[in-house]
């Protein structure tokens, strides 16, 4: 825990206790880059970090599109047969949330203005963000500036800005100058390895612009990648003070300018509605066009509509996702839960035909790239609150499968090999250590996949796109793996688990164990399939060129499946020579040298006993019924403090399994951490974009650990656990069309059936059937 920074909880200045909003009332110029992010606005599609609207003082005024990226050539010293030759990252698209101001023909900026009420607003019931600015001219005059940013969950292509300004006590010469500006390449001025990569030269190469006189679209190509970029911004204005308008267009830059003769009192509305598309290919013209329909239907539509849907769609979401936790000696606790589930729709909400960037669309951090944190960290959530979403986001996946199928044929194995990190599918990790080794991501592909139908009973999934994608991973293990003459067992070798901190290791004891159950899963759905469902099978058997005796092979693996346990120490090794290895100094390694990443090259790392994140107790959680809570407290005891935290996917797991062994105390501490990663800024790097894994785990820790639940196999049970210091933990899950509510108390558990005909599932062994009748309702 000492490796952990302690700044947990948010400043009180910055972020005042409110449990629907993040709001702030004072503005801090040092503060800028961190607020960037924690008032980010995204729906999953389009992302626009809460870069101030003057442009100045600005970190990095992201505006993202998932998957929307160019190629770039990666460099190596030495090159080996099978590295991948390209890069992906992720764009930062032109930047249409600029709206400056003049006054008297004096420019607005925050941090040298005389700012006598200032309050911002991330309303994660209205799905909006506010500032509302009250400033003092260098000539006195008082100024009113609210603006209300949305970036909608209705039409994802769409952004707005509603604008507004009032020379309070004197008249006043205003200047709005409403921009979209392409500043590609943005530069990356660090050298954590965590950023990536820049571009050197230009990367959106102009197709052309159109417009009006209060309406701007640019549109782009990229070279490598070959996509197709329209933005657009349109404007309505609403005032009694005369005006007079200005627009200027280049490749590059379009603004549009009102100058207008502020009276005193009278309101000037000025609504910005913004608009992105990207797609393959297609010229500047098409591009254009589609974005200037998004925008002709958002005008049409209007200001109130686009406010109203987003306050609906955002409704809907908290019903089916709202955790409640009541703690009355941390109020905040409720706040940073809300935060974090918002951050889980905003990553998530349009995301269809994309995956979920380990930032979300929050940061650039990791080139935008899908991870193994999607599922999983994430879709747990989702395929109990959202189930539409987790199919789109594994359906997104299996549209990958043909460059997963190349990838392993590349590698010269059998089946498919998912890649560590991808934005189009090809794998773009440049370091093979802790990239392509990291071979668990199938089998954890495979898992969301018997989750998500498990729990939403979708087996049309399964049949159209599942059964496949169990197939070729099933495969891939057979392949990897090989059965030793020395004991009979199934090893396999040369493989990096999910502690980066060790790499290519023999028998990583986490990837065996996933690999088990995905090879055992996957003949389990063979043969169901061949007994039961004969047109599906015969689609599989054609999709995939499946033989007789396959499956068969795969069981006889997962059986043979070498998971060993130490003599001396009675835990499971993380890998075959882990033990074996001199533990790292942890007590004298200096504070400011963690994440140890940033100071240790990675070959002191690899042999010494240190570990960067969960990994054998990450399996322990997933695959929980193979142990007992004996030996999970041997593991716990033994890892946890050989453990860094260095990787923000770590703390929620330690919470998980911490309250599933009784250690309460060690499992709040550690959730307090997971809760705050990024308004805590834990990592100290919050400011380059969210946490998205450690979010979805801190959903994880909530009804997993705190809720006890499990559900292998698809059986829901629950052994709930308070931390002392809760009053309650209430949250909603939807489990085959039943959507039912658990209120965990200190005295008891009460169940309710919201939607749904019933649902059987077990309180502590006891065995409950929820009916719409009435609440079911147990001691704690
Ligand atoms: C972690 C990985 C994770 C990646 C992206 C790394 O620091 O070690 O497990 O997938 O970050 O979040």
């Amino acid at each position: 825990m000492t490796m952990l920074r302690t700044r947990l909880n948010p400043p009180e200045e910055f972020f005042p206790v409110d449990p629907w909003a993040l709001k702030s009332r004072r503005f801090a110029a040092d503060y800028v880059p961190q607020a960037e992010t924690a008032f980010a606005l995204a729906n999953g599609y389009l992302g626009m970090r809460a870069s101030n609207l003057e442009d100045r003082p600005v970190q990095e005024p992201g505006t993202y599109l998932n998957g929307f990226y160019e190629l770039r050539p990666i460099v190596y010293g030495e090159i080996a047969y099978g590295f991948p030759r390209f890069g992906q990252t992720m764009l930062n698209c032109p930047d249409g949330k600029i709206i400056k101001l003049y006054i008297d023909d004096e420019p607005f900026r925050l941090d040298k203005a005389t700012i006598l009420a200032y309050r911002r607003r991330l309303d994660m019931r209205a799905g909006i963000f506010l500032q509302d600015v009250t400033f003092r001219t260098p000539a006195g005059k008082q100024i009113r500036q609210r603006a209300t940013r949305l970036v909608s969950f209705e039409h994802r292509h769409l952004a707005l800005i509603h604008y507004q300004l009032v020379a309070l006590d004197a008249d006043a010469e205003f200047v709005v100058a409403s921009e979209l500006v392409n500043r590609q390449p943005l530069p990356v001025a660090t050298n954590d390895p965590r950023m990536g990569e820049g571009f050197a030269g230009r990367v959106l190469h102009p197709t052309g612009t159109t417009g009006d006189d209060l309406r701007a679209i640019l549109s782009f190509t990229t070279r490598g990648s070959e996509l197709a970029l329209g933005c657009g911004m349109a404007h309505s204005i609403a005032t009694d003070c005369p005006f007079e308008t200005e627009v200027e267009r280049s490749d590059d830059r379009a603004s549009v300018i009102f100058k207008v003769n502020g009276r005193r009192g009278a309101p000037i509305r000025i609504i910005k509605y913004l608009s992105y598309h990207y797609t393959d290919g297609g010229d500047g013209n098409e591009i254009r066009a589609q974005t200037g329909w998004t925008l002709d239907r958002a005008m049409k539509e209007g200001v109130e509509t686009a406010l109203a849907d987003q306050a609906r769609i955002v409704d809907r979401f908290w019903q089916r996702s709202d955790v409640v936790v009541d703690c009355p000696s941390q109020p905040r606790q409720q706040q940073l839960v809300r935060w974090n589930l918002f951050q889980l729709l905003q990553a998530s909400g349009r995301a269809e035909g994309h995956g979920i960037g380990a930032r979300g669309l929050t940061g650039r951090t990791y080139e935008g790239h899908y991870f193994w944190d999607t599922e999983i960290y994430v879709l747990p959530f989702l395929i109990y609150t959202h189930r539409e979403r987790a199919r789109s986001i594994l359906g997104h996946r299996y549209h990958q499968l043909g460059k997963a199928r190349a990838r392993a044929a590349e590698l010269g194995h059998k089946g498919a090999t998912f890649p560590w990190r991808t934005i189009n599918g090809d794998e773009a990790s440049a370091y093979y250590a802790a990239g392509t080794a990291q071979y668990h991501i199938n089998a954890d592909i495979a898992y969301a996949v018997r989750k998500y139908v498990e729990v939403s009973g979708d087996t049309d999934f399964l049949h159209r796109y599942g059964a496949e994608i169990l197939v070729e991973t099933a495969r891939f293990w057979l392949d990897l793996g090989f059965v030793s003459n020395r004991d009979g067992k199934f090893h396999i070798h040369g493989v990096t688990g999910p502690d980066e901190y060790t790499a290519v290791v023999n028998n990583n004891y986490f990837t065996n164990l996933m690999a088990q159950e995905n090879l055992t899963y996957a003949a389990a759905v063979v043969d169901r399939l061949e007994q039961h469902e004969p047109n599906v099978f015969r689609r599989l058997q054609q999709a995939t060129a499946l033989a007789p005796n396959e499956a068969a092979a795969w069981r006889d693996a997962g059986r043979r499946m070498y998971l060993p346990v130490d003599e001396r120490t009675h835990i499971h090794p993380q890998d075959a020579d882990f033990l074996s290895k001199r533990p790292w100094d942890l007590a004298n390694t200096p504070p400011d040298h963690f994440p140890l990443l940033l100071h240790y090259h990675p070959l002191n790392l690899y042999r010494h006993q240190v570990i960067k994140q969960a990994d054998v107790l990450l399996a322990m959680f997933l695959i929980s019924d193979h142990f007992s809570t004996a030996e999970m407290k041997r593991n716990f005891d033994y890892y946890d403090p050989l453990t860094t935290h260095d990787s923000s996917l770590s703390v929620c797991i330690q919470s998980i399994i911490a309250a599933e062994i009784g250690y309460m105390a060690k499992a709040k501490e550690y959730f307090d951490f997971a809760l705050a990663m990024d308004l805590g800024d834990v990592g100290g790097n919050m400011m380059q974009g969210a946490h998205i894994a450690s979010i979805g785990g801190t959903w994880l820790a909530l009804v997993y650990g705190f809720g006890g639940m499990r559900d292998r196999g698809g059986e829901i049970s629950f052994r709930p656990r308070l931390p002392k210091e809760w009053r309650r933990l209430r949250f909603p899950l939807t489990v085959r069309g039943n959507r039912f509510t658990v209120d965990i108390t200190e005295q008891e558990t009460t169940y309710t059936l919201e939607t749904g005909d019933g649902l059987s599932l077990t309180h502590r062994g006891e065995t409950l059937h929820l009916s719409a009748a009435t609440p079911t309702v147990r001691r704690a």
